[in-house]
């Protein structure tokens, strides 16, 4: 018997429930469609050279120490993240109205955004699109939200963005509702709303006055181009909008462990700041007090040195032309074997992720999975 006796067991997260089942099967022809990162031809991990670079110059850097970063993150980090998303000429950075925190990767960042709305502003419904990341929902309910609702995002018969069922959604939102977007390759669709698109959902937004989270896990990974990849968010902020957006660098730096990200948070007003702050820094007190700050400060470094700068757009200009030949290669596959239906959608879409429209029929009669039930 003991204190923990009759803890109800959780059932399993799934990504990684999935990555175990990978490495259990011994056929030598597996391939792995679980978790999102990065994989070279040979299909292992990639550290980005510039990253390397970075941690070299880093490691020898003796005035360099182990002391607590200051509560709210490394300032030249926190800058650089915030000038990355909205590019340094902007409006927001030029007038002193945009600040970022820095955060445990993507998700501490969504979840630092989402205890100050629900704990500090006392906003209790959020929006998430269906379907998302499989996370968002844990992170929000944890974070304090009572009411978590969906809007539509997916067209299953056209394998697109069902944008007149998301807008008509939105539109019934109550004010102060939280709206989620993802900011680029929407996971795990893989499909983007057209600029046309967003245009609407900003407008709606606006209309119903409900607040915009963003969540931007790909910046230059999905495109290969970091500004092209932020116009959704740039967007929304030309509109006059306020945001927090949550911003990781796993997987464009390549930094999945090293949990580096920042929350981005832009106000209408700079005023509002020293209130923000204080108040953030509470939050982030109670969950881990100080950031780590080894990834921070190869960010800070790459993104703040013109030479590594450009090395950094070589590699993300590296995997996504991978993925889009993978995407490619995929698509004509699918057209060679006459499989029935079309498959544009694949290479229309963007990122990691896609629904493929392949069914589980397709799938076992191509003998190419063996289907598993959990959970
Ligand atoms: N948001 C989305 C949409 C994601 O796909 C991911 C990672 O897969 C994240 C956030 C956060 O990831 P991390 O916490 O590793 O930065």
């Amino acid at each position: 018997m003991s204190f923990f006796t009759g803890i109800p067991v959780a059932p399993p997260i799934e990504v990684f429930h999935m990555n175990k089942l990978f490495m259990d099967e011994t056929s030598p022809d597996k391939v792995n469609l679980t978790i999102g990162a990065y994989r070279t031809e040979e299909g292992k991990p990639w550290v980005l050279p510039v990253v390397r670079e970075a941690e070299r110059q880093i490691a020898a850097d003796e005035t360099l120490n182990h002391e607590y970063l200051p509560v709210l993150g490394l300032d030249a980090f926190c800058k650089a993240a915030t000038g990355l998303l909205l590019g340094n000429d902007n409006k927001a950075i030029q007038e002193g109205r945009a600040i970022g925190v820095q955060c445990l990767s993507g998700t501490g960042s969504l979840r630092m955004g989402a205890e100050f709305l629900s704990r500090v502003m006392g906003l209790k419904t959020a929006y998430l699109s269906n379907p998302t990341w499989g996370n968002h929902k844990l992170v929000f309910k944890v974070a304090g939200f009572e009411t978590i609702k969906e809007y539509t995002y997916w067209d299953p018969a056209n394998r697109a963005v069902n944008i007149e069922q998301m807008i008509a959604d939105l539109q019934q939102a109550p004010e102060k509702s939280v709206v989620v977007l993802h900011g680029c390759a929407h996971n795990p669709t893989g499909m983007d709303p057209t600029h046309d698109e967003w245009k609407r959902i900003a407008q709606v937004i606006k209309d119903r006055h409900l607040f915009t989270f963003f969540d931007i896990a790909y910046q230059g990974f999905a495109s290969g181009d970091p500004d092209s990849d932020a116009w959704p968010i740039r967007y929304f902020l030309d509109q006059g909008l306020e945001m927090f957006v949550a911003q990781s660098f796993a997987k464009n730096f390549g930094l999945y462990n090293e949990r580096v990200g920042n929350l981005t948070v832009v106000f209408n007003d700079k005023s509002a700041i020293a209130g923000f702050s204080s108040q953030m820094s509470l939050v982030v007190r109670a969950n881990w007090s100080n950031p780590p700050a080894h990834g921070a400060r190869v960010v800070a470094k790459v993104l703040g040195d013109p030479e590594l700068r450009k090395s950094w757009h070589e590699a993300i200009k590296t995997m996504s032309d991978r993925i889009k030949q993978m995407r490619a290669a995929l698509r004509s596959n699918l057209e060679a074997l006459g499989t029935p239906g079309k498959w544009d959608h694949i290479t229309k879409m963007i990122g990691l992720f896609s629904y493929t429209g392949l069914t589980r029929e397709n799938l076992i009669s191509w003998k190419i999975i063996r289907i598993q039930n959990f959970g």
